[in-house]
């Protein structure tokens, strides 16, 4: 399959450039040249397919030849090696948890799905490559986890010092072997800044050091988040339940998340629509309301992950509506919750349901709520993204409860912290990179 940039549709590259340059040179964001059409057979079998089949089917359309069919199967079974339940709540509302992977929020779909692919382009290239990040939490470390004892990998992981929670950090720098945690003295946005640079210093390639980076738009990191709407709705099938118009509500903040579920129906999943919840970040429910795209400084809620003033999938989602509003809003409805709200829910789901939901879950059930409540004859299945354990700060003083930790995190948390620390300058992080580098044996 080809690509083309966002930004000039004439402009077509392969995978392995639209992968291993993440962001075109023109600014443009990539997009595939065609969404296919899946045939009938595939979804009259969904409900006897298991979330491997289901995802290789649909990324076999993007990433094949170039990557073979078998090596595909491969990625796919190595990467979706944890269960995804999907969670009746009451009558017609659903909770798809998306948060049993290694580090325990929905990122773990994109993010290891893409390493292996990278992992793959390169292999054919016989050069190392050090994957360059930054991280204001979660992302780092489910690309860091994706990328763990790939040969010819080391990936550089720079992360704000006293800025992420304890166990957000935790991750990050337990990981160990082919994966360093740099710990800057600053904010995520002179990480990112320091990044941006280091990609366009051709030192680097000067001396050797091949630079790549995994960020959020990166292609091979959205298409894999819509095998899950598939496999949603192959277990609603199943119970006999796809009768009544489906939603999904996704609690967004990149829209990578919803970007994925409407490239699903474009494929054919018969969903009625799509909520997007918001935090006060709304720039997208704001931009249903008014056709007005105004991208906002990020304001800070209980629900981080989502707190995006300048939302990056937006071309992806023009691109794929042609622009065409009424199309969009006929197809996608957009709330927006305050923190309050977003506590007030968890608490109500807690005592009646007896569900503990993380905050971005918390906002998607309250996108689902409100729906609901004007046309209860409809289906709705909110997106789980984050494991409640992950914010055991903000919840404990809701519930008043302690809340319990699954193994692999406890496991996490008891592990040494190693970091290597730098200021957030950028001559001293590039000399660190090298230093690295000049280690990286395997
Ligand atoms: C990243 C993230 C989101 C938002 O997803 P987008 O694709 O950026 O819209 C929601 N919840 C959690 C827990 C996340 O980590």
């Amino acid at each position: 399959m080809l690509f083309y940039s966002t930004k000039n549709p004439e402009k077509k590259v392969n995978l392995a450039d639209a992968v291993l340059k993440s962001i075109d040179s023109d600014g443009g964001l990539y997009f595939p040249k065609k969404i296919p059409k899946l045939p009938s057979e595939f979804f009259k079998n969904l409900p006897d397919l298991t979330f491997q089949e289901i995802a290789f089917e649909v990324a076999k359309q993007f990433f094949t030849p170039e990557i073979s069919e078998k090596e595909l199967k491969q990625i796919i079974k190595d990467t979706y090696d944890f269960p995804v339940p999907l969670i009746n709540l009451n009558e017609n509302n659903y909770i798809l948890e998306l948060f049993h992977g290694p580090t325990l929020a929905f990122k773990d779909f994109g993010a290891r799905f893409m390493a292996r692919v990278v992992s793959k382009l390169i292999s054919v290239e016989n050069k190392k490559y050090t994957i360059l990040v930054a991280t204001s939490g979660d992302t780092g470390s489910a690309v860091a986890q994706g990328f763990y004892n790939i040969p010819n990998i080391n990936v550089i992981l720079l992360y704000p010092s006293k800025k992420v929670s304890k166990i957000q950090e935790k991750q990050l720098t337990t990981i160990g072997g082919n994966i360093i945690a740099l710990e800057v003295k600053g904010a995520f946005d002179d990480c990112q800044a320091i990044v941006k640079k280091a990609f366009s210093d051709l030192d680097f390639e000067k001396n050797n050091i091949h630079l790549t980076s995994a960020n959020s738009i990166n292609i091979a990191r959205l298409l894999p988040q819509s095998f899950y709407y598939f496999y949603a709705y192959a277990q609603l099938k199943k119970k006999n339940k796809t009768n009544l118009p489906l939603y999904f509500s996704v609690p967004s903040g990149n829209l990578g998340n919803l970007t994925a579920g409407l490239i699903a129906k474009k494929m054919g999943l018969p969903i009625k629509g799509f909520i997007c919840s918001c935090n006060i970040n709304d720039v997208f429910p704001e931009y249903l309301k008014t056709e007005n795209f105004k991208p906002i400084n990020s304001k800070k809620t209980i629900s981080n992950a989502m707190d995006v003033g300048n939302p990056n999938n937006f071309p992806r989602i023009m691109e794929l509506y042609k622009n065409n509003f009424s199309k969009i809003k006929s197809e996608v409805i957009g709330f927006s919750f305050t923190d309050k709200k977003t506590k007030e829910k968890i608490f109500e789901t807690y005592q009646k349901y007896n569900y503990l939901s993380d905050p971005h879950t918390a906002v998607a059930l309250l996108g689902a709520k409100k729906l609901l409540s004007n046309h209860s004859k409809n289906i709705i299945i909110s997106l789980g993204t984050a494991h409640p354990s992950k914010f055991t700060d903000i919840l404990k003083p809701i519930i008043g409860k302690n809340i319990k930790m699954p193994e692999s995190l406890i496991k996490i948390l008891k592990k040494t912290k190693k970091s290597m620390k730098a200021k957030a300058n950028y001559e001293e992080v590039k000399k660190l990179i090298f230093y690295i580098n000049s280690n990286f044996s395997t």
